[in-house]
């Protein structure tokens, strides 16, 4: 299955994107209201400048203390993240996914922002894929 079925199958919504200058306590704020992991970094919807995932919240949290909630995404996201297209399949974003050691993962198209792929939907992806397959061959062999 390739990311733009993905894409498809999530729905047409945009996606959810936070200022390089907004504060952590804002971003954990916007983590929490919309119920994801992780958020791309942006100034205008468009150019992937980074992304921050609440492991990157928690991690500060830990070496820290509460003072990291009036840093800046800028000071806590990763920068250049790894991006995939939308002819990329499936299992080419799990494996660098699993490789990475990352679950969320930008889609662009010609360097700008056209979605977003998490781990849960490239696993869910995968499966039916496997479904099919697997109802394929039995049919093959069954002879129907
Ligand atoms: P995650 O598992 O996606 O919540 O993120 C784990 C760590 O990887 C965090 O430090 C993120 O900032 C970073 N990260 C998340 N997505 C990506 C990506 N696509 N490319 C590079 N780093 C990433």
């Amino acid at each position: 299955m390739l990311v733009q079925q993905i894409l498809k199958s999530k729905g047409d919504g945009p996606v959810i994107t936070i200022k390089a200058n907004t504060s952590i306590a804002e971003a954990a704020n916007v983590l929490a209201e919309r119920r994801i992991g992780g958020l791309i970094v942006s100034d205008d919807g468009q150019s992937v400048e980074g992304i921050l995932s609440e492991r990157d919240i928690v991690r500060s949290l830990a070496l820290r203390g509460a003072v990291c909630l009036q840093d800046t995404v800028a000071d806590l996201m990763t920068r250049n993240p790894v991006c995939c297209r939308k002819d990329e399949t499936a299992d080419s974003v799990l494996q660098k996914m699993t490789n990475g050691r990352f679950r969320h993962m930008p889609v662009t198209d010609d360097g700008a922002l056209v979605g977003i792929v998490t781990i849960g939907d490239a696993v869910k992806a995968r499966l039916e894929e496997l479904a099919m397959e697997k109802d394929a061959l039995q049919g093959m062999i069954m002879g129907h």
